[in-house]
């Protein structure tokens, strides 16, 4: 289908001497002479290789879940990329590719399909809102300004209802109405699995006295019966997968995956109508026949991946490694089980999001998941980072 970019990875490890090397370690000089242009200039040039424009304390240890090393801003070498095949007008959006490890770098879980110009979100991780705003600043090759109008925000595909997520659901249900008019007619439709009618009706409860606020106070919004509700996808989904939504644009069908203990996850199907690019989203899981139907000769499936190599620095999941691969493998992917994936499957590419490597300070590689699934046998295998187009 021509993804551009699916070489093999060429060179190794962006590791840690050579990010630091590479970044250069200087800020931009700026004067009052400079103008905008200059100053964003700069700021793109210190960015090239990386983020250290912020403030940052350079750990040397990863003693806490916000020192570990896969959260520094030195690992995140590269902005947005435009990968999209240019012959398709449907696109993919990577608004968060991340997990819930606090990276201030990657975006909480959240994915986009454009199709005619719609989005069709799923999962609302951490940040998601502000995932919004940035893809929009950060990804020219779309009008994702106009894309992303408040009237457009209104279909939710939530994988599964793991904190991480979902936690973003009350921004993108209310925060509209803050800036937006006339958003009444968007009456929001989160599908999920079971428990999702309650998770929309308990976030509206709680976040009830924002609402009347914004309808009888100051605000020139009407918050008015604008509703957000959740559809349960539960309980008619087998292995063979159910359609679930269809409009002009895209079909939708939910496949069940196997995700830790929960009684009910989903990967979703898209089949876009313009292009006929099928894109699938297999949100968090280990393998498994219902993700294999979903994916079954797909153009691109969108999923998780963990390391097998450093699964001993996983900070849970007990302590020895035959705990460690027993209670990690069943809630995650790990090389073998995308081999297997693939193989069954069929499908055409894969892009990895929600990428957990547990590596240390010492021998950090910000792609060495990559390379283990590529050093699997896996093929056609990509790494997203916010923003990307697929
Ligand atoms: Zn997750
Ligand atoms: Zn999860």
């Amino acid at each position: 289908m021509g993804l551009n970019l699916f070489a093999k990875r060429k060179t190794a490890a962006f590791g840690l001497v050579g990010a630091i090397m590479a970044s250069g370690l200087s800020s931009p000089t700026t004067t009052a002479a400079q103008t905008w242009e200059e100053n964003l200039a700069a700021g793109a040039a210190t960015t090239k290789q990386n983020h250290l424009n912020v403030p940052f304390n350079k750990f040397t240890n990863m003693k806490t879940v916000f020192s570990s090393p896969g959260n520094w801003p030195i690992f995140e070498n590269r902005g947005p990329i435009d990968r999209s095949p240019k012959d398709k007008p449907s696109k993919v959006l990577v608004m968060g590719s991340g997990d819930p490890n606090p990276n201030p770098y990657r975006h909480g879980p959240a994915l986009v399909v454009i199709v005619n110009g719609y989005p069709y979100f799923i999962d609302a991780g951490e940040g998601w809102w502000r995932a919004v705003g940035y893809s929009v600043q950060a990804q020219p090759a779309l009008d994702l300004a106009s894309i992303m109008s408040l009237q457009n925000l209104k279909y939710m595909f939530l994988t599964h209802l793991h904190e991480d997520h979902t936690v973003g659901l009350p921004s993108f249900i209310s925060n509209p109405f803050k800036f937006g008019q006339n958003l009444g007619g968007v009456d929001k439709k989160v599908y999920g699995p079971e428990g999702v009618d309650e998770m929309m009706a308990n976030i509206n409860a709680a976040w009830r006295i924002d609402r009347n606020e914004m309808a009888q106070g100051s605000s020139v919004q009407k918050f008015d019966g604008a509703t957000a509700v959740g559809i349960p996808v539960w309980p008619h989904v087998d292995v063979n997968g159910r359609k679930i939504y269809e409009d002009d644009n895209v079909l939708v069908e939910a496949f069940p995956t196997k995700h830790g203990f929960l009684e009910h996850s989903y990967a979703y199907r898209f089949t876009t109508k313009p292009d006929n690019r099928v894109l699938v989203f297999g949100g968090d899981g280990h393998y498994s026949e219902g993700l294999a139907n979903a994916a079954k000769d797909a153009d691109i499936l969108f999923i998780e991946g963990i390391t097998r190599k450093n699964i001993m620095s996983a900070p849970w999941g007990g302590q020895t490694l035959e705990e460690k691969l027993r209670i990690i493998g069943a809630y995650h992917m790990f090389p073998s089980d995308m081999k297997k994936l693939q193989k069954k499957s069929g499908v055409k590419n894969i892009v990895m999001v929600h990428v957990q490597n547990y590596n240390t300070p010492e021998k950090f590689d910000r792609l060495s998941v990559l390379q283990e699934m590529i050093d699997e046998g896996v093929t056609n295998i990509l790494q997203a980072a916010d923003g990307d187009l697929y």
